[in-house]
């Protein structure tokens, strides 16, 4: 089916695809100047980007024994991701497209096939090998490597340097699972869980659910099950009572009835259930069991997606799902790293995995540009240590009522530890902490009225951050026009992030971290060739 491939060891095949165009792939590559350029950029440039040594990587996944063998060349394979990611494609379009889209022939060197050359199965494994070895996070080196040697870039000739300024942004995405409350949550568990059973036992389900005392779930719905009258407080405690006894009742019957290779499957719902009754119930002082008060930490949100989570833009902005992380170099235009994380972390865990894959690229972080979420993370301590710099806004100087005085106003010497207010009281502190002015002083002081709104015989405070060494570097560097200009680098991030979002969406397309990982970073590789993709054809 592929037609060009050549034995590399005694069982694998390695891709060797037409460098030459053929009369057809020449017309194609001519209508391809405004619409889904990039397609040209795969056939021209496919021999560089899967070479010997790439194509050795991705064919290290795959065992030496004989066992586990692809069915196709590896790098074949990896085109098809690639092409797949380029237009959002789901994996059985992907089949589809290979066979009725001639642009996607002309790539993957088919043309004129009549049969899908790859299965839909065969791709799902593949991407599944990709994220096992970690060969998404290689193919995204192999592409930065592209960028900064400047291979594909002929007239380009950088003064390749280890040094690498960087910006690190993140975007919400929210995740592919439904978001459920803790009674959904119980209900699509304990559904999914007689779902399987009848499955491996071949029994009926109503059958199950009569037997495992769980008649709810004989309704559509669990909550159409309880039918109650919703804005009645004493029917919804007493429906979340009905539901926790018959999924506990569910539960014993599958301890009590089915053995240990039956139950292994369910073992997923078991522990979403354990883990939505220990997160989200209580027991209330009469023995009764509750919807517990807040939300916990770690809360589960969905039962597709066990690792998406709850989590803020802003304080009133609420999304459902991940953050994605990015690292952009500033001097060579690619991004060079990515995370992902569940929404509830903050910023600044991001930037550790960030650090961790660029120093697998043997590159050396001498600039950092952030924002202020990302400012408590170890890799700024990291860079400064290193002697780097580190740029990010600083922390809004907003006074608490306007017309007051801001904490600009007050001179912080943080080498003896004292602050001094615009009426010279001097007070101590310690980073970190927050200080009370002499509330005596601060009665008597003629400044009051602009200082402090502070109830009678209290005094004006103010907080001292922990890095307030930091915010006042940052401070300094917003004051001077150059300082402001290096400041504004980091909108390249944004800009990066934004066509991101442009080509991913706002939801998720696969469950989990690492797969949501697997596809950013699968974008970011994209998005580096079509930037050299685009400095060759202004070159031409
Ligand atoms: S109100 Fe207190 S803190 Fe403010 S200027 Fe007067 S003495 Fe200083």
């Amino acid at each position: 089916m592929i037609c060009c491939a050549r034995k590399v060891t005694t069982d694998m095949d390695r891709w060797t695809p037409r460098v030459g165009l053929s009369a057809q792939e020449k017309m194609l590559i001519k209508r391809l100047a405004r619409v889904r350029t990039l397609f040209a950029f795969f056939r021209l440039h496919r021999h560089e980007l899967f070479d010997d040594g790439f194509q050795e990587q991705l064919e290290s996944m795959y065992r030496t024994t004989g066992a586990g063998l692809p069915p196709h060349a590896p790098a074949f394979l990896c085109m098809v991701l690639l092409l797949q990611g380029y237009v959002g494609a789901s994996d059985a379009e992907a089949v589809e497209l290979s066979v009725v889209d001639l642009r996607w022939q002309m790539c993957l060197d088919c043309i004129g096939a009549e049969a899908a050359p790859f299965s839909q199965g065969a791709l799902q494994l593949f991407r599944e090998r990709m994220v096992a070895h970690d060969m998404d996070r290689i193919l995204l080196e192999r592409t930065v490597t592209l960028v900064r040697s400047g291979v594909m870039t002929e007239g380009e000739k950088h003064a390749v340097t280890k040094a690498l300024r960087v910006a690190v942004d993140s975007r919400p995405l929210a995740g592919a699972g439904r978001v459920e409350d803790t009674i959904n949550l119980l209900g699509h568990a304990a559904r999914s869980i007689v779902k399987l059973v009848s499955k491996l036992t071949d029994r009926e389900p109503d059958d199950i659910c009569r037997k495992a005392g769980i008649p709810l779930l004989l309704a559509p719905s669990i909550k159409a099950g309880l039918d109650i009258d919703w804005s009645d407080p004493k029917q919804k405690a007493m429906a979340i009572e009905v539901v926790e006894r018959q999924v506990s009742s569910l539960q014993r019957w599958v301890d009590r009835h089915l053995d240990e290779a039956i139950s292994e499957p369910l073992r997923p719902y078991i522990d979403a259930i354990t883990q939505a009754h220990d997160q989200d119930l209580e027991v209330s002082k009469n023995g009764a069991i509750q919807i517990r008060q807040g939300v916990a930490p770690e809360r589960r949100i969905s039962i597709q997606d066990a690792e998406m989570r709850h989590g803020r833009k802003s304080k009133s902005k609420r999304f459902d799902g991940y953050k994605e992380h990015i690292a952009r170099d500033l001097d060579f235009h690619a991004i060079v790293a990515c995370a992902v994380t569940p929404a509830n972390r903050p910023e600044e865990e991001g930037a550790v995995p960030i650090a961790d894959d660029i120093r697998h690229q043997k590159l050396r972080l001498v600039e950092l540009h952030i924002d202020r979420g990302y400012v408590n993370s170890p890799v700024v301590d990291e860079v400064f240590a290193a002697g780097g710099t580190v740029l990010a806004k600083p922390w809004g100087q907003r006074a608490q009522h306007p017309g007051l005085f801001t904490k600009l106003d007050f001179k912080i010497d943080l080498r003896s530890q004292l602050i001094t207010c615009p009426a010279g009281e001097v007070e101590q502190f310690e980073p970190g902490e927050t200080i009370n002015f002499d509330p005596e002083a601060c009665g008597a002081c003629p400044l009051r009225s602009k200082c402090t709104q502070a109830a009678s015989g209290k005094g004006r405070t103010v907080s001292i951050a922990v890095d307030e060494d930091r915010q006042k570097k940052f401070r300094k560097l917003q004051e001077t026009k150059p300082g402001r200009a290096l400041l504004r680098k980091r909108t390249y991030v944004e800009h990066a992030l934004a066509h991101i979002a442009a080509r991913k969406g706002y939801r998720a397309r696969y469950v989990g971290v690492r797969r949501n990982l697997f596809d950013l970073r699968r974008a970011a590789a994209i998005q580096n060739l079509e930037g050299i993709h685009f400095i060759l054809r202004h070159a031409a």
